[in-house]
């Protein structure tokens, strides 16, 4: 495990966190729990990250009154979160942005009609941690590009990857397709249930939530129908 202390500010020692903090306020970008922040980071210091946040982790874990250096279960448990926190339910904050090739869609095989693409994610709610899981439908109307059909899936769950709320995650959603494609004609649909209503709260068992983003032509009576009828087709396919 590597040092948890980073550098030093004015004889304060620093953490990894602190360095990286301090670069995101110079920049003035925002840093809540649904922004990216990987221009930040520099090789190496996710790992650091990830030191500093399993000895975070540990102090709670004590504070809970957990026997963590007797209980075989909960000895490692400081290190697993913090990897699941970095590598995976939050890893869209500290990766960058997937690749999307776009391919020229012009002449004679241009293709202008719509696309729907579906593609499922699991997020996190900001407020409690809680798993918040779901499916995105994605509408297209390409212009001079279109882009490969995992694409969608990686932006969504790359977009989700992250801290938010659904409304949130529906534009991030909507403002990275439309960012890939190029196209101002996007629509983004999203279900999903929420543990913050089934396993706290009002444990609600069969909660969903639905948010819906329209942009350029589907914004027209005609597309959103189209669009919402092939969610019915797709859907029904899924079953
Ligand atoms: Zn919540």
């Amino acid at each position: 495990m590597g040092s948890q202390q980073h550098g030093f500010c004015e004889g304060v020692t620093m953490n990894i966190s602190d360095t990286i903090r301090k670069r995101v306020h110079e920049s003035g970008d925002r840093y809540w729990a649904g922004d990216n922040i990987s221009q930040h980071l520099n090789s190496g210091e996710k790992e650091q990250l990830i030191n500093e946040v399993t000895k975070k982790f540990n102090d709670v874990l004590e504070s809970l009154v957990i026997d963590i250096k007797n209980d075989p279960n909960s000895m490692d448990t400081g290190r697993r979160l913090a990897k699941m926190y970095i590598n995976e339910i939050m890893a869209g904050r500290y990766n960058k942005r997937p690749n999307t090739t776009a391919f020229p869609n012009t002449g004679e095989s241009g293709y202008h009609g719509m696309i729907t693409a579906r593609a499922e994610f699991t997020s996190l709610c900001s407020h409690h941690h809680q798993p918040v899981k779901g499916v995105a439908y994605i509408g297209v109307i390409p212009t001079e590009k279109v882009i490969g059909l995992s694409k969608y899936t990686r932006i969504v769950q790359w977009c989700a990857r992250r801290g938010t709320l659904q409304e949130e995650l529906t534009n991030d959603i909507c403002k990275e397709i439309m960012k890939a494609t190029e196209s101002e004609h996007v629509a983004v649909y999203t279900q999903a249930t929420h543990g913050c209503m089934e396993n706290r709260g009002v444990e609600s068992h069969s909660s969903l939530t639905q948010t819906t983003v329209v942009k350029g032509l589907f914004n027209t009576t005609h597309a959103k129908t189209e669009f919402f009828d092939n969610i019915k087709l797709q859907e029904n396919f899924a079953c």
